[in-house]
This record gives structure tokens, sequence and C-alpha cells, in this order.
């Protein structure tokens, strides 16, 4: 399928965000199992929540400049915001803590994702590359940002994550200079895609020549 018009490209960012933000959702329940305190809304004002998302939609649009296409940029910016939707647990009092999908593995696990969904939508393979690759940029991204807040609220700590959930829920702790150097991997990362995406295009048309 090839992807023509802002409409129907818009169409597939929103579906593919949406079930993103489900999965991310449906990980959150492995929180659960943590037995760890989950972080409430309540505990955020309004103006907080709208910063917050404001945020890590800004770190995950950045990160995905490189791929040159704004869809991508509002895909990758929506799944950066997504990525905390353990929030919404912890707004019905449930105690799935530990943010589980602030993971290295959710990051594989939602790339795999991902990438299952955009061959069943018979993509072309530049676009399944750069589609599945924003799992991990978006989390990297998001780990970024959350460190930047961390800093800019604690001082000198960065925040801590579990970044092996769900074979471990211990927090690991990222130091506050980390968010600079996670958000630049994020923004390597997609630069590398997009030089990888275009070796496809290339290699794609000489076969075809
Ligand atoms: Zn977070």
């Amino acid at each position: 399928m090839s992807i023509e018009g802002d409409a129907r490209r818009l169409k597939l960012v929103i579906i593919l965000s949406s079930s993103y933000g489900l999965l991310s959702f449906l990980f959150s329940f492995i929180g659960l199992a943590s037995g760890q305190a989950a972080v409430h809304l309540h505990e955020y004002s309004l103006g907080g929540i709208l910063t917050e998302i404001s945020g890590h939609f800004l770190f995950g649009a950045v990160a995905a400049i490189p791929l040159l296409q704004i869809d991508l940029l509002l895909m990758a910016g929506s799944m950066a915001v997504l990525i905390d939707s353990d929030h919404i647990l912890g707004a019905l009092n449930l105690n799935a803590g530990s943010r589980p999908a602030h993971s290295i593995l959710y990051a594989f696990f939602s790339a795999a994702f991902l990438f299952y969904l955009t061959n069943r939508l018979r993509l072309a393979d530049r676009m399944k590359l750069k589609l599945t690759s924003l799992a991990p940029i978006a989390l990297v991204s998001h780990l970024s940002y959350d460190v930047f807040v961390a800093f800019q609220n604690g001082g000198s700590r960065g925040g801590s994550f579990p970044l092996l959930t769900p074979l471990n829920f211990g927090l690991i702790p990222l130091s506050y200079l980390s968010w600079i150097v996670l958000e630049a991997v994020s923004i390597i990362a997609s630069i590398s895609v997009e030089v990888a995406s275009r070796r496809f295009s290339l290699a794609g048309s000489k076969a075809k020549a």
C-alpha cells in the first residue's frame, strides 16, 4: 500500500498512535505485580499535566525531525506522551506503580508490535523501518524529558526508571546530564534510520530497473 494524500497519512498516524497508546496502557497493568505505589494524577495540577504533555510531545517530535516527515514527527510526539498512560491506572487508584512502559524491553516489544501492524497494512519497507523505529526513539526521548524535569524539580538528582520491566521492577537511576545524551541518541537514531531508509528505496528502485 502506498500512502498518498495528507488525509490518508493522518489517518495512518492516528490508527498507529492509538494502537500504540492501547499497548502502552495494557502494558501498564504489568505494574500491578510490582507492589509499588502508582503516580497519582491528582498529585499534578492541570498546568503541571499540560506542561508534562507538551514537554514529552516536544522532545519526541524534535527527536523525529531527521525523519523529514511531519506525520512521523506528530506520531513520535504522541507516542512519547502515551508512554505515560500508566497514570490513567494511577488516577483510578490502582497501584500499577513503577511506570512499566519506561523499559528497554517495552521498547523492543512495542517495536515488534508496530512492525507487525505496518506489515499487516502492507506499507513500503522504508515506512515499516521508520514507523517501527519510532518505538525506541519515542522511549529514549521520553526518558530524556523525564530526567530533564527531575533535574528541574530536584536539583542534582535525575530520574530512576524500571528499565528492565517486566523481568525486574528495580529502578535504575540516570544521572541528570543524561537527558542531553538521551535526546542526542534519539536524534542520531532518527538520522541513521533516515539514511538506512534511503538505501532501502535506492535498492528497491535499482531492483526494479
Ligand atoms: Zn514518564
